[in-house]
């Protein structure tokens, strides 16, 4: 009770605008990462101990626990900026973590176990895209063409969040940067929806400072840059060039403070790259992934 009591009281928006600024405190920010790790741990194992399959928890336990310490970590390096790190504060902690999670358990409770829509929706709005990897999964063109207007992704989004209590939302494509209805863009979504929290699955070759910057304005948007290993076998699959327009774009969000993260699909050609450990010291340690 104590811990889902601290997990609201850190999540109300007073005591997030507060948090936002105190964060750069080391003992500030231990307390609120062990604060959350708690509750993590109590939502998904303790509250779930005979209706769950307790390893299915444990996996879901973990990976929320490493993204906290992904993002611990990216603070005490300074590759996140105080207003990045208080959205997430608001967004993922108030309203994913602890509105909508009561929201889904009560929903529950009415309806019955496995009946909650939901949590949240991977939407791709066009197909269009730069670049032409080998073995698109997404068949994108540089044409302007199967794509969903401004107005109805919005829409979608309005009422999933509102219907569902589903504040984060998976960006896929075609490169969504690229995608452009009514005048709009993806960030102009971001900055509409600043209830929801966006990831981004992106090529990484448009985010250039502009884009860097706006992103660390809006604060609540995180793209997930695709490689396929190193130079090699990114250029391998996604052409010339791209790999020095990657490095860039994570320069430029270090640059800001964005949180990112990297996307990789594993295949018969990069699984030796992927299974090292200089493989993920480089993006995670020296890239700050
Ligand atoms: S970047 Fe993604 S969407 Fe674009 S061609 Fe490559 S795989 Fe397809």
């Amino acid at each position: 009770m104590a811990v889902l009591t601290t997990a609201r009281v850190l999540s109300h928006p007073r005591t997030a605008d507060l948090i936002s600024t105190l964060v750069e405190n080391t003992f500030v920010r231990k307390f609120v990462v062990k604060a959350l790790e708690k509750e993590v741990y109590k939502r998904a194992i303790v509250e779930n101990v005979g209706k769950r399959l307790r390893r299915a928890q444990e996996d879901k336990f973990y990976m929320v626990r490493s993204m906290i310490y992904a993002l611990d970590r990216a603070f005490r390096d300074g590759l996140i900026s105080p207003r990045m790190w208080g959205k997430i504060f608001k967004v993922f902690v108030g309203n994913i973590f602890v509105n909508d999670t009561e929201w889904r358990d009560a929903f529950v409770a009415r309806h019955g176990q496995g009946s909650a829509p939901p949590a949240f929706i991977t939407i791709s709005p066009g197909k269009r895209c730069n670049l032409q990897c080998v073995g698109c999964y997404a068949g994108s063109t540089a044409a302007d063409a199967e794509k969903l207007e401004y107005d109805l992704v919005s829409r979608i989004l309005r009422d999933k969040t509102e219907k569902w209590a589903s504040h984060f939302t998976v960006i896929s494509g075609g490169e969504p940067l690229m995608w452009r209805s009514q005048g709009k863009g993806i960030l102009d979504l971001a900055r509409e929806h600043q209830d929801n929290y966006f990831l981004m699955y992106t090529n990484g070759t448009l985010i250039d400072e502009r884009v860097a910057e706006e992103m660390a304005e809006l604060g609540n948007i995180s793209p997930a840059i695709s490689v396929e290993g190193f130079k090699e076998e990114t250029e391998e699959r996604r052409g010339k060039g791209v790999y020095e327009r990657i490095l860039r774009a994570f320069r430029n969000l270090r640059k800001v403070g964005v949180p990112f993260g990297i996307s990789v699909t594993a295949t018969r050609f990069n699984v030796d790259t992927l299974t090292k450990d200089e493989f993920w010291d480089f993006y995670m340690l020296e890239q700050g992934a």
